[in-house]
């Protein structure tokens, strides 16, 4: 019997995959979603257990304003089906450690009003570093896009090695967005992904969150392709993807085999390459380039379930001057040589969403840096989640009476969940390929692979910015690149 046979096949229903698909079936192409898992939504799929409702760790979108989870909703219809919501209370919950040691949390500001001394004040910083300061954050807020896109060659430590900031504030920046959103040290992250996205936050805000979890998101994105007229299969693991005279004809899944003349996948760069195609339907030389590409580095964690509510925030960083990295410094860190404190990063569901936790109960969920090595030793895991729960434990003192039970998180849960390890030490990241110089703007991987009808979509290609906001907007750049070569392809007869 012959295979089934669609325009496009998409693998992987993260947040990448699945608004590619919902996009291309709404724009007329037959499409089939193949997804592993029992759910979609990849690195940020929610679980619900025991009456919680979360995500497996802390995933907080941003920006608030004009964000494109809510451009593709509405695009594809189905803006009625998910509940967006941003913070309740109007501050996040940075804590920094100051010079005393003490664990102090950013005073809310006025209603409507940003006054920087607020922030200086709690911050420590002195009278005489305050203009500076205010220069610095000047220039990253109005810098034009024309200037940002000179930045691509440097890191984001080379551009506020211009300012003489003081370390405080040179923590917060790179706790809160380097350190803590992009996951890779502030020496190698490029400066140009930096500062979009520090616009982003200071202008349009960040913190937004999806009632019932961000797989109501990529739900909606996959329902929009069967209303479309195509097919979402889940538990379906691609074991294959086939490729006959240079050109991809189709997968093989456990659940049967499927023909296309076009396959966008999800499942990550170096596993669709080495894995899924395999290398030898490669130039050797791409072959290395896909091998030579660095991951995002990652969190591990807890999830704690609290027997009550200790804080009323619904998300923030716990940071101190000593937070930031330095890829040398994480090295060293690894080895036992320096210390493993970073930024700590956490999420409290249930402050923006009274069902994700029973009556008078408290979800709370942490982040702390490691490497993305998914077989990383129990001494290790041990050792990173370790000086992650010191630090919320210093930062919030009612936090551990309160623990009814926790569970933690690795770089093992996080590849299994999502990209398979395809080479020694990758697959538990966080994001994707690392936002580093050379890997991003015009260092950022094609689109489109080097064998006819193959294309990636999510972090790794086609996008820019915050985790799940650039997987969505990948998913939006390849939709369009893949209809247009569709099209080119139709009217040619080829
Ligand atoms: C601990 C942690 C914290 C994070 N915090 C944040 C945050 O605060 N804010 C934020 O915006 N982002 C955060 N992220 C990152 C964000 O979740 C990801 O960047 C984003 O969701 C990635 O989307 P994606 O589409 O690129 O890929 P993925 O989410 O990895 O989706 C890939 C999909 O492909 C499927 N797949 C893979 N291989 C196969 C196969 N062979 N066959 C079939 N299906 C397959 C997977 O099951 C998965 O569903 C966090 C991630 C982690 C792990």
């Amino acid at each position: 019997m012959a295979n089934e046979t669609f325009d496009v096949i998409v693998i992987g229903a993260g947040f990448g995959g699945s608004s590619c698909a919902g996009l291309l079936a709404k724009k007329g192409l037959s499409v089939l979603l193949v997804e592993k898992n029992a759910l979609s939504g990849g690195k940020a799929m929610t679980i619900s257990k025991n009456g919680y409702t979360h995500t497996g760790w802390v995933v907080i979108g941003a920006p608030v304003v004009g964000n494109l989870y809510e451009v593709v909703l509405k695009e594809l219809g189905m803006a009625d089906k998910v509940k967006l919501v941003a913070p309740i209370t109007g501050r996040g919950g940075s804590i920094y450690k100051t010079s005393s040691g003490k664990y102090e949390a950013l005073p809310e500001m006025p209603e409507g009003e940003t006054d920087p001394n607020i922030l200086f004040d709690w911050l420590e910083i002195k009278e005489e570093d305050r203009e500076e300061s205010l220069r610095l954050f000047g220039e990253i807020v109005m810098m034009p896009p024309e200037q940002i896109d000179t930045m691509h060659d440097i890191s984001f430590d080379d551009f506020l090695s211009n300012y003489k900031a003081p370390r405080s504030l040179y923590a917060f920046l790179v706790s809160l967005i380097s350190d803590g959103l992009f996951m890779a040290p502030p020496d190698v992250v490029e400066a140009a992904e930096i500062i979009r996205s520090l616009q982003d936050m200071f202008l349009k805000n960040g913190g937004i969150f999806s009632i019932g979890g961000w797989s109501r998101v990529t739900d909606a994105y996959c329902e929009a392709v069967r209303q479309n007229g195509g097919k979402v299969i889940m538990q379906a693991r691609t074991e294959k993807i086939v490729v006959k005279d240079g050109k991809v004809t189709g997968v093989v899944t456990n659940k049967g085999e499927f023909d296309a003349p076009v396959v966008i996948s999800n499942a990550g760069i170096q596993p669709t390459v080495l894995k899924l195609v395999g290398e030898d339907h490669f130039d050797k030389s791409y072959v290395n380039y896909i091998k030579d590409l660095v991951p995002s580095w990652s969190l591990l964690g807890h999830r704690y379930y609290l027997n009550k509510k200790i804080t009323d925030v619904p998300f923030g960083v716990v940071f101190s001057d000593d937070s930031p990295w330095t890829v040398d410094r994480f090295n060293r860190a690894k080895k036992g040589e320096a210390s493993r404190e970073g930024v700590v990063y956490y999420e409290v569901p249930s402050n923006y969403d009274p069902d994700a936790a029973p009556e008078g109960k408290q979800v709370f969920l942490t982040g702390s840096y490691c490497n993305p090595d998914p077989e990383m030793s129990q001494e290790d895991i041990k050792a990173w989640a370790d000086a992650g729960e010191q630090i919320i434990f210093k930062a919030f003192p009612e936090f551990e009476g309160a623990i009814e039970d926790k569970e933690l998180y690795t770089t093992k849960t996080v590849s299994r969940l999502t990209r398979d390890s395809v080479l020694p030490g990758v697959g538990g990241e966080t994001i994707g390929i690392a936002q580093i110089i050379g890997q991003c703007g015009p260092g950022k991987p094609s689109i489109q692979a080097p064998i006819r009808g193959l294309f990636y979509v999510g972090c790794d290609a086609g996008g820019t910015g915050v985790g799940t906001q650039q997987a969505v907007e990948s998913g939006m750049n390849v939709a369009d690149a893949v209809y247009r070569y569709c099209g080119i392809h139709k009217a040619q007869g080829t």
